[in-house]
C-alpha cells in the first residue's frame, strides 16, 4: 500500500485548496507586442518588385538584371521550354508568388530544370541575402522598439521567427514523419462502437485554436445501449485459458532466440529511448515551440519550412507555420487545434526521443491522457505573457490539470519551458514570479525540486531550444541549460523487458497486403515477428507478420518501443482501441469489477456510491461507476480511518470498488505499474488518480 502512494507521490500534507490563491486572474492591462515591423517571411514582396502575372516569356527575355550562366542559351527549345514551365510550377507550388518569376527561371535554368536543386538555389541563395529578422530588443529599430513598449489589449500577431542556418539541411527533403495516436472515441469509422459519445467524439468537431469552442459538458452516464460487440461472453480474469492460445514464443518459423537486453543496448547507437509527452494549456506554444525545436534539430528542412509558411499564410495563420509541423493533418490544420497526439522521433546527444505532441484543450483531455499514459517524462510549456500564464494556471486551466495527470501517470521529470518570454522582454522577475507560483503546486502535486527544470524559451524565435540563448537580456540572469540540453540530461527509465508482452492499441488500421496493422506503445516484454498474440478482449490470437518502428522495419522490439505491428490470422473488426495484445502463455486479466486506491482531486460533488464516472486507462476511456466505498485512508501512513464511508470528499485517499460498463484489460499495478494505473473523470475535469489492486470479476 505505502509503495502505491509513494509512487503516485502527492505530498499528502498539503491541502489542494492551498493553491487557490493562484486562480487569480491578472488584469490583462498590459501586454508587449512583439515587433510588427519585423517581416513575416524571409520573403519580403517589397523587396522584390517583380508584378505577379509577368509572363514567363518576358522574364527569359526582358529581364535584363538577372545574369543568366554563359553556358546557357536563352531561346530554349520546345521540350525545354515544357521542362522549364514543369519545373517553375514544382517551384511556385512550394515558394508561392514570394520569389520573382526571372529568379526561379535562372534558378530552373541552373540546376537542369530539377526543381528540388532550383528550389535549394533559391533558398540558400535567399538565405545569404535577407535580412535576418532579430526578436531582440537591441536590434530592433527605435520606432519598433517604441511600440513594443506601448499596451496593447489585442493579442499581437506574433512576429516570424529568425531564420537559423546552423543546422539545417538544404540538401534533400526532410519532413519528421507525424504518426498519430488515437483515443477510443475516434474509431467509429472502423465499426467499433464508442464508449461515450461526449469526451472524445463530439467535442472534437467543433473545436477551433483560439476561438471559445463549445465546452461540452459530458454526462458520463453509463450508455446501457452500448456494448463491445466482440466481448468474450464471459470476461476472462486470467485463471480461464484464452481460446486455443498457441504458445507465443516457439512458433515463429524463422525465428531466432535474441538476447534483448544485448540488442537494445546497441540498437541506435546505445542511445537509449525516452518517451516525452508535451503538455500545457491550449495556446501556450507547444506546437509552435516542438516545431521549431525540430526545424532546429534539422528534422525539417528550410524548403519545407518554407511551405508551411506559404500555406499558412494563405490559411491566414501565418504564426501557426511552426505548429504545422506536428499538426501534420489538413483536419487539424483546419480546425487549428491538435487533436490526436502527434508523434515523432528527434535525437539529442545521448537520447532518441519518442515526442508526442498531446492536444491541449481540456476537451481533448482523454487524448492527452492517452499521451501522457505511455510517458517516461514531460515538458510542461507555459506561457509566459501577462495574463495568459495566469488564465492556463487558475481553474478550468490545463496547466494545473496536465500537470496532475503527467505525474498521477508515473511521470516524474519535468522540463517546465516559460514560453513567449519575447512577449515580456525576457525579464527575470516574471520568470521568476512563474516559477514560484508553478513550484509550489508542482511540488504538492509529487514532483520532486530537483526532477523539475525551468527554462525560459521563445518557440516562435527559438530561443533556448536546441543551443543555449544570445540574447543579452536573457544571458545577463540566465545561464542555465537549453530545452534539448535538458531533455537529453533527463534519466532514461527501466524498461520491463523481462515481463510478458503487453501492448495497448492505440489504433488500427488496413493497411496493403494481408492483415492489418495495430500500433501501441509496448509495455512490457518484448515481440518478434512469427511469434503468436493473443488480443484480451476478445481473448483471439493472432500472427505478428511485421513491426515497424518509427517506419523502420525491425525483427523484434521491446518494451518503452512506440510500434505499428502488422497482424494476420485475425478479423479486423475484432480488434477495438484499448485492446491489449499479450503472451497468450501469460495473458492479461479482463475485468469489469476491480478494487482501486484513489487519490480524489479538488472535486466540488462529493462522491457516493454509485456515483458515475469515466475510467481512463492507457488507450481506453470507459464508462464506470463507483460501486462500493470501501475505506477512507490515513493520507501519509496509508492506515484505514474509516470503513464503508457515506461520502468521499476534496483530497482524501480511499479505496473504492469500481465497476465498468464492459470488460477492461487490467493489470495489478504492483505486478505492471503502466497497466494498473488509472484517472477518473466526471463532467469533462479529471477527479481521481487510481491505482488497481485487486481484480475482481
Ligand atoms: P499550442 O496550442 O500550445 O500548441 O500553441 P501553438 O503552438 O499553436 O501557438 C499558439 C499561438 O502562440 C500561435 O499564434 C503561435 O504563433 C504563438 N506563439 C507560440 N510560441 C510563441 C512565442 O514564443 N512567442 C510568441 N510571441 N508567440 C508564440
Amino acid at each position: 500500500m505505502s509503495r502505491h502512494r509513494n509512487v503516485r507521490g502527492y505530498n499528502y500534507d498539503e491541502d489542494f485548496e492551498d493553491d487557490d490563491m493562484y486562480g487569480q486572474s491578472v488584469e490583462d492591462d498590459y501586454c508587449c507586442i512583439s515587433p510588427a515591423t519585423a517581416n513575416q517571411f524571409i520573403y519580403s514582396r517589397q523587396e522584390r518588385q517583380t508584378p505577379k502575372e509577368q509572363p514567363l516569356e518576358e522574364e527569359e527575355y526582358e529581364d535584363e538584371d538577372v545574369p543568366m550562366s554563359p553556358t546557357v542559351s536563352l531561346h530554349l527549345d520546345p521540350l525545354d521550354q515544357a521542362k522549364l514551365y514543369s519545373c517553375l510550377d514544382h517551384m511556385r507550388a512550394v515558394l508561392g508568388d514570394a520569389v520573382p518569376d526571372s529568379v526561379l527561371t535562372q534558378a530552373a535554368i541552373r540546376c537542369g530544370f530539377d526543381p528540388q536543386r532550383a528550389l535549394d538555389v533559391v533558398l540558400s541563395e535567399d538565405s545569404k541575402t535577407a535580412p535576418v529578422t532579430r526578436t531582440t530588443t537591441e536590434e530592433k529599430t527605435p520606432a519598433a522598439k517604441e511600440k513594443t513598449q506601448l499596451p496593447q489589449r489585442t493579442k499581437p500577431e506574433p512576429e516570424k521567427a529568425k531564420s537559423r542556418e546552423a543546422g539545417n539541411k538544404l540538401d534533400s527533403e526532410v519532413v519528421p514523419k507525424v504518426a498519430r495516436m488515437t483515443v477510443s472515441g475516434k474509431k467509429q469509422t472502423m465499426g467499433f462502437d464508442v464508449p461515450s459519445s461526449g469526451e472524445n467524439g463530439v467535442v472534437a468537431a467543433s473545436v477551433r485554436r483560439g476561438g471559445s469552442p463549445e465546452n461540452a459538458a459530458v454526462t458520463p452516464v453509463p450508455d446501457s445501449a452500448s456494448k463491445r460487440p466482440e466481448t468474450p461472453s464471459k470476461a476472462s480474469n486470467g485463471d480461464e485459458t484464452p481460446a486455443a492460445p498457441t504458445p507465443g514464443r516457439s512458433s515463429g518459423k524463422s525465428r531466432q532466440a535474441i538476447n534483448v537486453k544485448a540488442e537494445l543496448e546497441k540498437r541506435q547507437g546505445g542511445k537509449p529511448l525516452l518517451n516525452l509527452v508535451v503538455i500545457g494549456h491550449v495556446d501556450a506554444g507547444k506546437s509552435t515551440l516542438m516545431g521549431h525545436l525540430l526545424y532546429l534539430l534539422g528534422n525539417v528542412n528550410k524548403r519545407t519550412m518554407h511551405k508551411y509558411e506559404q500555406e499558412s499564410k494563405k490559411a491566414g495563420k501565418a504564426s501557426f507555420a511552426y505548429a504545422w509541423v506536428l499538426d501534420e493533418t489538413g483536419e487539424e490544420r483546419d480546425r487549428g487545434v491538435t487533436m490526436d497526439v502527434g508523434m515523432t522521433k528527434f535525437e539529442t546527444d545521448s537520447k532518441v526521443v519518442t515526442l508526442m505532441d498531446a492536444p491541449g484543450h481540456k476537451d481533448f483531455i482523454p487524448n492527452m491522457i492517452t499521451g501522457a499514459a505511455q510517458a517516461d517524462v514531460a515538458v510542461l510549456v507555459v506561457d509566459a505573457s501577462r495574463g495568459e500564464f495566469e488564465a492556463g494556471f487558475e481553474a478550468g486551466g490545463q496547466t494545473r490539470e496536465h500537470a496532475l495527470l503527467v505525474r498521477s501517470l508515473g511521470v516524474t521529470q519535468l522540463a517546465v519551458a516559460v514560453n513567449k518570454m519575447d512577449q515580456v522582454n525576457w525579464q527575470q522577475e516574471r520568470f521568476q514570479e512563474i516559477v514560484s507560483k508553478l513550484g509550489h503546486f508542482l511540488k504538492q502535486a509529487g514532483f520532486k525540486d530537483s526532477d523539475v527544470f525551468y527554462i525560459p524559451t521563445s518557440g516562435l524565435s527559438g530561443e533556448n531550444l536546441t543551443s543555449r540563448s544570445s540574447v543579452s537580456q536573457l544571458t545577463s540572469w540566465f545561464s542555465g541549460p537549453s530545452l534539448v540540453e535538458q531533455i537529453d540530461a533527463f534519466k532514461a527509465p527501466q524498461r520491463s523487458v523481462d515481463q510478458p508482452f503487453r501492448l495497448c492499441v492505440s489504433d488500427v488500421f488496413k493497411d496493403q497486403g494481408s492483415g492489418f496493422c495495430v500500433t501501441g506503445k509496448i509495455e512490457a516484454g518484448f515481440i518478434q515477428t512469427g511469434d503468436k498474440i493473443l488480443a484480451m478482449p476478445p481473448n483471439e490470437t493472432c500472427t505478428v507478420k511485421g513491426i515497424s518502428l518509427h517506419d523502420e522495419a525491425l525483427d523484434w522490439a521491446a518494451a518503452g518501443d512506440h510500434v505499428s505491428l502488422t497482424v494476420t490470422g485475425m478479423d479486423i473488426i475484432k480488434i477495438n482501441v484499448g485492446c491489449v495484445f499479450c503472451d497468450p502463455r501469460e495473458p492479461i486479466r479482463v475485468c469489469s469489477r476491480f478494487r482501486a486506491r484513489i487519490l480524489l482531486f479538488n472535486i466540488d460533488v462529493p462522491i457516493t456510491q454509485g456515483f458515475p464516472v469515466l475510467l481512463h486507462y492507457q488507450t481506453v476511456s470507459e464508462p464506470a461507476t463507483i460501486k462500493k466505498l470501501i475505506s477512507v485512508l490515513h493520507k501519509s501512513s496509508g492506515e484505514v480511518l474509516k470503513k464503508k464511508p457515506k461520502c468521499l470528499t476534496k483530497g482524501m485517499n480511499a479505496v473504492v470498488e469500481v465497476q465498468t460498463q464492459r470488460p477492461v484489460s487490467l493489470e495489478l499495478y504492483k505486478d505492471y505499474k503502466e497497466l494498473g494505473r488509472f484517472m477518473l473523470r466526471y463532467v469533462g475535469s479529471t477527479i481521481a488518480a487510481g491505482v488497481v489492486t485487486e481484480i475482481k470479476d
